[in-house]
């Protein structure tokens, strides 16, 4: 295990300050966010220190990815609002407060006053095909 000293959620995975698990195995660990935007808030988190999917192991991806799947399953089941949504912020441009890798996992139904946010209008105009394809083949550059 390699975690980081300074890290608030390294600290939960060592015992160090507590935390309402829900899951827990050698690789990952789940708990209760501790300011949840909803009942049933959790997050899903690396027990070794990654900052964000920048730098996460590729290798541990599929078990946490699988762990994800699951673990919004069942918060599907527990709470039935319609909806779970699955939010990993990368970096503190994209919102990410603390740099250890979590995924937020939030039961969200069809009225809820929380959720993705995209700008007002944005539908008013199609981004044309051409720019479509110019900024696809910049991402599969960068490969
Ligand atoms: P983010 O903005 O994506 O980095 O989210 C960090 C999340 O961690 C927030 O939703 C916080 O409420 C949550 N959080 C911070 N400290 C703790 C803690 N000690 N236990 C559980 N959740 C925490
Ligand atoms: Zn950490």
């Amino acid at each position: 295990m390699s975690q980081s000293s300074d890290c608030i959620f390294c600290k939960i995975v060592k015992g160090e300050i507590p935390a309402s698990v829900v899951f827990e195995d050698e690789h990952v660990m789940a708990f209760m966010d501790i300011f949840p935007i909803a009942e049933g808030h959790i997050l899903l988190i690396p027990k070794d220190h990654y900052t964000n999917m920048l730098d996460i192991d590729l290798e541990l991806l599929p078990h946490l990815a699988r762990r994800l799947a699951l673990l919004t399953r069942q918060v599907d089941k527990a709470f039935n609002v319609g909806g779970v949504m699955n939010i990993a912020a990368n970096g503190a441009g994209a919102g990410q407060e603390i740099p250890h890798l979590h995924f937020h996992v939030i039961p969200r139904g069809r009225d809820a006053n929380y959720g993705f946010r995209f700008p007002p209008g944005y539908r008013e105009e199609m981004a044309p095909r051409e720019k479509l394809e110019s900024i696809a083949k910049k991402i599969q550059e960068a490969a």
